[in-house]
């Protein structure tokens, strides 16, 4: 569980597990929702409420979305890392040779994804401080912010000193998976490297909301301990950050694991009625909170999920370092079930009567003045 949480895992699953449908109704009906509500709305019985429950993610989508759904791609600037999470493709003991892009390739790669009209970029690198080092992060985050309006980042972990630099080179906004909050799993999972630890990691979106992010993207892996419980510390957690930085917007992710090359098979796979069922409820309970779904997952289900839940999509991802600008790249980080163009995911969302949006953050209105004063 998230430890913060003064509840113990077993009560939360007794909770979850224990919901019957007159409580499920019942939380349906409240008009402002709390973290046992969640509980409640992730539970089994609630399984049998999903039409209803996606009536009224819908409604609160609108609410608070309209018809907008934010598009951003992904920029992966490295694939080099001194970690070796069993489940990624770029852990350290993959023999695939690695590539680490100059500022020149990065820009190269920019411009491609400016050119599809996307104006919302998020730099993915893995966790090698020889390769990045804060001032090259630096050099590219000013780069990146002369050619898109927001720059967000997921990285490895910085000190709060390194966030606010970077916040001050260009940087909106930080994401930051736990992975699992099953400290147990957690460890069996990250066999070596600094990400072995479990607490270090748990701080790191602290630092980022202390340095002045805007945005804190949060998550977990589906697939690699029961998501019942890691949802309900997703929810914590996002409760525990909102409360320290009210200022900044959660972000939530929802990644389910897909296959590697070398055949990794999440322990506990998550179905797609499962994974809707945590958007809906995570909707429902967090109504203006931003809801991400990547190109993990297919075209269908993501053009469905952004009529009731999501509002943030990723479009025209590709998940190796040069990709953009030479796509026939040895080692990607994961498969993509999504493989649309960004001009196919906006033709698609639009004929759902959707209104896609590739700015997420207008750079008019973020003047170096307004940043000192944020941090
Ligand atoms: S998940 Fe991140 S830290 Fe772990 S091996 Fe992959 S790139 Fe490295």
């Amino acid at each position: 569980m998230f430890p913060p949480l003064k509840m113990s895992e077993p009560e939360v699953r007794d909770k979850i597990m224990n919901a019957t449908h007159q409580t499920v109704s019942a939380t349906l009906k409240k008009s402002g929702h709390n973290f046992d509500d969640i509980l409640v709305l992730l539970s089994p019985a609630a399984a049998e409420y999903l039409p209803v429950m996606r009536e009224l993610a819908s409604i609160h989508r609108r609410r608070y979305f309209g018809r907008t759904v934010q598009l951003y791609t992904p920029l992966y600037f490295s694939s080099s890392c001194v970690n070796n999470c069993v489940y990624c493709d770029f852990r350290h003991d993959n023999p695939s040779t690695r590539k680490t892009l100059s500022l020149d390739e990065i820009i190269n790669d920019a411009r491609v994804i400016k050119s599809t009209g996307i104006d919302s970029l998020l730099l993915v690198a893995g966790e090698d401080p020889k390769a990045v080092t804060i001032e090259r992060l630096e050099r590219i985050a000013r780069e990146m912010k002369k050619i898109f309006s927001y720059v967000s980042i997921e990285i490895a972990p910085q000190s709060e000193k390194n966030y606010r630099r970077l916040f001050k080179a260009g940087v909106d906004g930080l994401t930051l998976y736990q992975e699992t909050f099953d400290r147990q799993r957690y460890l069996e999972l990250h066999p070596c490297g600094p990400k072995r630890d479990y607490d270090r990691r748990l701080e790191i979106l602290e630092r980022g909301g202390a340095a002045g992010m805007r945005t804190l993207g949060i998550g977990f892996l589906l697939g690699l301990y029961d998501w019942h419980i890691e949802a309900a510390s997703l929810a914590a957690q996002a409760i525990w950050l909102k409360h320290k930085f009210y200022r900044s917007k959660i972000q939530f992710s929802f990644p389910r694991i897909t296959p590697t090359s070398f055949g990794y098979i999440p322990p506990i796979p998550v179905s797609e009625s499962e994974l809707e069922q945590m958007l809906l409820a995570f909707r429902i309970v967090f109504p203006e909170y931003d809801i991400t779904v990547s190109t993990r997952e297919t075209s269908e289900f993501r053009n469905r999920v952004a009529l009731t839940s999501v509002n943030n999509l990723s479009a025209g991802s590709l998940v190796a370092p040069g990709a953009y600008s030479e796509p026939d790249q040895e080692l990607g980080q994961f498969l993509l079930n999504d493989q649309r163009t960004v001009t196919e995911v906006v033709k698609a969302l639009q004929n759902s009567g959707l209104e896609p949006v590739t700015k997420y953050w207008d750079a008019a209105l973020v003047s170096d003045q307004i940043r000192d004063f944020h941090i």
